[in-house]
């Protein structure tokens, strides 16, 4: 009876029980082994590269077993909310080929059964939760200061025993109602902590989906259920809301595993039917040779916005999560080259249980794949997307010269090996620059690339011959080699290898510094595509008029 009024003064105004609750938001209809999982950032803001690794392997899940992924947002820490962060998490989700099926849809919308989403409109289902726990002595106001706390770790620590607010040290458990009620009506401030049934010496066993078998000491902690600004940790959200929302599948960091005995605890003592979980490794980094995790501080690529800067395609990130997730990921690519990576079934099993390994290198590699398969429209659409935030100058280039543009990302394009020149939008102004003669104009013979077998003056010499006898319509690739070979032979360059090696005397040298020239000539570089697609793009004019502006560098 007293502890009926102890709830009823700390909750006056809650008159709905968890059964409510329970029946109000019923066991979803959906087909046998459909997964229901969700993404539950808090919304500070910065989208961190492992939040779109959580949502993607959560994301996949359900939509592979046709069921629900939904939003929830985690907002009960409220000094580090961010206005505009619910919007930019949707978008950024959005981008990366992510929607949700179920939960916030912008600031103050939402969509689904099972809402409301946003956890500081819960708090009404948070407090008849609690409410319910007092009532059955299974929860309890503490009004232990935060000076006494951390009083009483001191001892403990100094002591050598585990610390924190439990067993014998939780002295506010067994306060009567009489005694808390009494301290709530002299204006006492409190928090209400869980009465934790736990023994350390207890373990108990537990199947995580990604962990495997594993074992943990019951939790004795008395831990704190609602805060002094009356919001839910995230412990007793985690448990009301993935109840409540039909959670089946709850898979989060692993910063988590070490609550398990907590949430597993207050699952039980709730009587609320507990979901699967899994908990994803932390994305590290190899740091000189040590592993350490991706830092928000020092690593520029643990942000999301970080892709979006330098250009990755949403695609080349997933597909490069989706290698971290599975490593069989890479097989199933090279024998689907086509496929979209929805079809690939991701699966929690066979996923590395200890660190998944973040690599640069390796997210270029799977991102030069993606590219060279876009056509070359597509890779004009995205470019110039992307230019027209990040490089204004290229935007306005290219967007003037479409035609070349397109041309040029075109080439090498159709054959069985496409050329994989770019990882990420920022690489293209490197690799194309000198189509653009607004850009190559500006270059000077320092800039000029030339085979190591040839100086500069002999590359003038070569080009001043060439220029008056190439036939820009040559019709061919394979024709215009031929000539380029004639011409290289009368100017004393050996057309065969091997014939140059037995009499290297008499030569000037070999037909790969011939066409070094006319490389240099058209674009000061010494790697480019094939040199007769170039000039094709560049086309006569401006060829030759490349040509006479070499010979006066
Ligand atoms: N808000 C929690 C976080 O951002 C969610 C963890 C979870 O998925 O349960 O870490």
């Amino acid at each position: 009876m007293s502890l009926e009024k102890l709830a009823d003064l700390i909750f006056p105004n809650i008159d709905k029980t968890p059964e409510y609750y329970i029946k109000k938001y019923p066991k979803r209809n959906l087909k046998e082994g459909a997964i229901v999982s969700r993404y539950a950032p808090s919304p500070t803001g910065f989208q961190h590269i492992g939040g779109v690794f959580a949502a993607l392997i959560n994301e996949r899940l359900a939509s592979q077993s046709e069921g629900v992924f939904f939003l929830r947002i985690e907002d009960t820490d409220q000094k580090r909310e961010v206005k505009g962060a619910i919007k930019d998490t949707i978008e950024t989700m959005h981008n990366f080929g992510m929607d949700f099926n179920e939960g916030m849809t912008g600031e103050d919308s939402s969509v689904g059964e099972y809402g409301p989403y946003r956890q500081s409109q819960r708090q009404e289902i948070y407090e008849a939760f609690a409410k319910d726990l007092i009532r059955k002595g299974l929860a309890y106001p503490s009004f232990a200061t935060p000076e006494e706390l951390a009083a009483l770790r001191e001892r403990q620590i100094e002591a050598k025993i585990t610390p924190g607010y439990y067993g014998e040290f939780a002295t506010d458990r067994n306060l009567s109602p009489e005694e808390a009620m009494e301290k709530i009506k002299n204006g006492e401030n409190y928090i209400i902590r869980f009465k934790s049934p736990g023994n350390i010496e207890n373990r108990v066993d537990f199947h995580d989906l990604i962990k495997g078998d594993i074992s943990f000491p019951e939790n004795n902690q008395d831990i704190v259920i609602i805060k002094g600004d009356g919001l839910p940790t995230y412990h007793f959200a985690h448990v009301v809301d993935d109840a409540l929302m039909r959670t089946t599948h709850v898979i989060r960091g692993e910063e988590w595993l070490s609550s398990l005995p907590i949430h597993v605890q207050l699952f039980d003592v709730l009587g609320l039917e507990r979901p699967e979980y899994a908990h994803i490794p932390t994305i590290m980094k190899n740091d000189n040779g040590s592993k350490r995790k991706l830092s928000k501080r020092k690593d520029a690529e643990a942000a999301v916005s970080y892709y979006t800067e330098v250009g990755y395609p949403a695609q080349s990130v997933i597909e490069y999560l989706l290698n971290i997730i599975n490593s069989s990921f890479e097989e199933w690519r090279t024998e689907n080259p086509d496929a979209d990576y929805h079809e690939f079934p991701v699966s929690l099993d066979k996923m590395n249980k200890s660190g998944a390994l973040f690599d640069i290198v390796k997210l270029n590699d799977v991102s030069k794949d993606v590219i060279c398969k876009f056509k070359a429209d597509k890779v004009y659409g995205l470019y110039t997307a992307w230019a027209k935030e990040y490089d204004k100058e290229m935007y306005e280039l290219v967007t003037n010269n479409e035609a070349m543009a397109k041309a040029i990302f075109n080439i090498d394009k159709e054959g069985p090996k496409p050329r994989k020149d770019f990882a990420k939008w920022e690489d293209v102004r490197g690799k194309i620059d000198y189509f653009f003669d607004e850009l190559f104009n500006k270059e000077t013979a320092e800039n000029v690339e030339l085979p190591k077998t040839l100086s500069l003056e002999a590359a003038k010499e070569i080009i001043k011959v060439y220029k008056d006898e190439f036939n820009f319509n040559s019709g061919s690739q394979e024709a215009w080699f031929e000539e380029l070979k004639e011409i290289g032979a009368k100017l004393g360059y050996c057309a065969n290898r091997k014939e140059y090696k037995a009499n290297p005397d008499q030569y000037k040298g070999m037909i790969s510094d011939v066409a070094g020239a006319v490389r240099a000539a058209l674009s000061h570089r010494s790697n480019t595509p094939d040199l007769y697609t170039i000039m094709q793009i560049l086309g006569e004019e401006k060829t030759k008029a490349r040509f006479q502006a070499f010979l006066n560098l």
